[in-house]
């Protein structure tokens, strides 16, 4: 249960002084559906109006506050919208206008009453060589000094909300922010000189200048780190529940392993033996295993996987393999089919289109133990799919996955399922962390032998008939080739429609051996063109970025990607992933339109001289800082409000420790600190954490 201290908190936004069911659509989309979110949503800039000059020296664009006697007014001619009321005032030194298009008469006649004083604060500007002020900000009488702002926060806007209307949402939230007993170590915060939380986001608001709203400022340094603090506690929590449920040592004899070794035409790299040998020693002790298996693309995962699952089955037991696509399941399928044949393991498919008769067949076979292995994409989640007895669950590219997926799989198994989750995203370490602070991580850090350089080539588009011509070139010589489109980032309809004009034309010049696939189609359509292009009935397909995981035809060595500006380097990489997969000399063109900025030029140059998916990453992650890199929500990451990756880095380790350091003092967040971090949690909405303690 949330705390009662923080009820006010994550009361609606309607909840506020002045916001009704109009406006709160507005704050929703803002900064969120609560009162904390407009906590959260902290201002970026501020106007100083400490500028206090005389009439006769302001300057055009500054924003001045000015002491004033109100001259006279000068309404516009009656039914002349055009011409604004102007409000004419001077203070001895000189005189100017105040203006106000479309103003009512009254409320001008009301707030600046002729020969009267008024303090006034806007931003000045010039007008037929006369200084003006247009539409003030703030006009106040000589008695009401005090209720101009003298420095004022300035805060990110939607459409359809002021500055001033989200200053006083910022205002009333903030006066329900209430004192929280401390969770920080006391060593830590006074190392760092931070205030208490509800004076660091009563601060954080206020800022008094540039330096205020620097991520490294007392106040925003705090409240990242608690909100850092906040999920590293929570993912030690999830490990250490996991952990200490009860797992079941899994111990394969090595008798179906063999079997498989024996087929494969090549051996085991180093990388790929010492991931085992970690997923071993896992699976042997009788902890759950939870583990992440990090490789670059063409890394060789899939077979550590399968080497796990059969683990599983020589123990007795059943295996899943979870992908995030349905051309990735199947492909899966049919990759480990003939290893499964040769060991003689049953491995059968459960997708969504598995329906009725064959559907059901597949659930009465599982349930009797009779599937060694099933393979399938979200479909494995539903409710009616239930095991024998589930020992070992894959889950392949899991940044497609979040925590939450993660431990409804594992749910799956009852007692102590062990988890391996694949991934192909080389994520930063830093990030690792934020994700993945509850797993133990293997690294493959090292590609199958025999793997050549892809040659990778910056290309303006405006060569697009050059482009053409060395496709032309490489089909001709036997190479399948991918072409990759994509028009406008988050928009799928217009990928596909970009896919296919250039499907269109490509047609034209090379007739039935161009294929198209793209995410709006149907799965069984989807599958038929991926096959013909696996058999090299086709040879150069077009496609969205559906084929960015997983797809795997090591025929295919060429791949052109268009608009490549706008994709995200570690997607780009994921693409080019797709190529360089069997022994021949593969290619990549990167097509840029117009003219590329220092950034992109800079981003688009790591592409050609590295292949090291965790140089990339990293490298990216400097560029453009971590919400972009990973920025959309599908992607499992989580998103900060307060902490921005790049520029607390530091704070972030720092966190890991400490709530390390909190698992082993105090498990159940008992103690006086304890029951701080319990608020911590729930103010930062990790309350499914919660659930995993004893009291929770
Ligand atoms: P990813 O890590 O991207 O999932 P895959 O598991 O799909 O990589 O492997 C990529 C390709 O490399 C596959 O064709 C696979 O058969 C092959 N492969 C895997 N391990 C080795 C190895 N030790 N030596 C040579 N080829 C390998
Ligand atoms: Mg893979």
């Amino acid at each position: 249960m949330r705390p009662e201290i923080l009820f006010p908190l994550f009361a609606p936004v309607t909840r506020l002084p002045g916001i009704g069911p109009r406006l709160e659509k507005l704050y929703e989309r803002l900064a969120g559906p609560h009162v904390v979110d407009l906590l959260w949503h902290l201002p970026t800039g501020i106007i100083d109006r400490r500028f206090r000059p005389p009439v006769s020296e302001v300057k055009d664009g500054e924003i001045a506050t000015l002491a004033v006697t109100v001259e006279l007014h000068v309404p516009p001619p009656p039914r002349n919208n055009r011409v604004p009321y102007r409000v004419w005032v001077s203070d001895g030194t000189g005189e100017m206008s105040l203006v106000f298009f479309r103003a009512r008469a009254d409320y001008i006649q009301k707030m600046l009453p002729e020969a009267q004083k008024r303090l006034i604060s806007g931003k000045v500007d010039f007008y037929q060589g006369q200084p003006q002020m247009t539409h003030p900000d703030h006009i106040v009488a000589p008695e009401n000094e005090k209720d101009m702002p003298l420095i004022e926060a300035v805060y990110p806007l939607t459409q359809g909300l002021t500055q001033k209307q989200v200053q006083k949402a910022a205002a009333n939230a903030l006066a329900k922010a209430p004192v929280l007993a401390e969770w920080l170590d006391p060593a830590w915060k006074a190392k760092n000189a931070w205030p208490d939380w509800q004076e660091a986001i009563k601060a954080a608001h206020a800022p008094e200048s540039e330096a205020d709203l620097a991520p490294e400022a007392p106040a925003r340094a705090r409240l990242a780190y608690d909100e850092l603090l906040s999920n590293q506690l929570a993912l030690a929590l999830v490990r250490l529940r996991m952990r200490a449920r009860a797992g079941r040592p899994v111990k394969g004899d090595g008798r179906l392993r063999a079997k498989v070794e024996k087929v494969l035409p090549f051996a085991l790299t180093g990388a790929q033996k010492n991931a085992i040998a970690e997923i071993d020693a896992d699976l042997a002790s009788n902890r759950r295993m939870l583990r992440l298996l990090q490789g670059d693309v063409g890394s060789g995962k899939t077979l550590v996987g399968l080497m796990a699952m059969l683990s599983a089955i020589e123990s007795g037991a059943q295996a899943a393999l979870m992908a995030p696509t349905e051309i990735l399941a199947r492909q899966h399928a049919a990759g480990l089919a003939p290893l499964c044949e040769a060991a003689g393991v049953t491995l059968a498919l459960l997708t969504g289109r598995e329906k009725g008769k064959s559907r059901e067949a597949v659930l009465s076979r599982l349930q009797s133990g009779e599937i060694d292995i099933l393979v399938g994409t979200h479909a494995l989640f539903q409710e009616d799919v239930h095991f024998k007895d589930l020992a070992v669950a894959v889950v392949d590219e899991q940044h497609r996955f979040g925590v939450h997926q993660r431990m409804q799989l594992q749910s799956k198994g009852g007692a102590g399922t062990n988890v391996l989750v694949m991934t192909a995203t080389p994520i930063p370490r830093t990030l690792t962390l934020t994700a993945y602070g509850d797993m133990d991580v293997s690294r493959l850090t090292e590609k199958p032998p025999g793997r050549q350089p892809i040659d990778t080539r910056l290309v303006s588009a405006e060569r697009l008939h050059e482009v053409v011509e060395a496709v032309r070139r490489a089909m001709q010589s036997g190479a399948r080739v991918y072409w990759v489109c994509r028009l406008v980032e988050e928009s799928d309809v217009l990928d596909v429609a970009a896919a296919e004009e250039r499907y269109g034309a490509l047609s034209h010049t090379f007739g039935d051996k161009v294929g198209i696939v793209h995410g709006r189609m149907r799965a069984a359509e989807k599958d038929a063109v991926m096959a013909k292009f696996q058999s090299g009935e086709i040879s150069l397909l077009v496609a969205t970025t559906v084929i960015e995981v997983g797809v795997d035809v090591p025929e295919a060595t060429v791949m052109v990607i268009e608009h490549a500006e706008r994709f995200g380097l570690a997607q780009l990489h994921q693409l080019r992933g797709r190529v360089g997969r069997g022994s021949g000399k593969s290619t990549c063109l990167l097509l840029y339109h117009g003219t590329l900025g220092e950034t992109a030029k800079a981003r688009l140059k790591i592409m050609r001289d590295t292949e090291d998916g965790f140089i990339i990453a990293e490298e990216d992650l400097r560029l453009r800082g971590a919400g972009e890199l990973l920025g959309t929500r599908q992607s499992g990451m989580p998103e900060f409000r307060l902490a921005d990756i790049t520029a607390h880095r530091e704070l972030l380790s720092v966190a890991y420790d400490d709530a390390r350091l909190i698992m082993e003092t105090d498990p159940e967040l008992e103690g006086a600190r304890g029951e701080a971090l319990r608020t911590l949690l729930y103010l930062f909405e990790r309350d499914e954490a919660i659930r995993y303690l004893r009291s929770g």
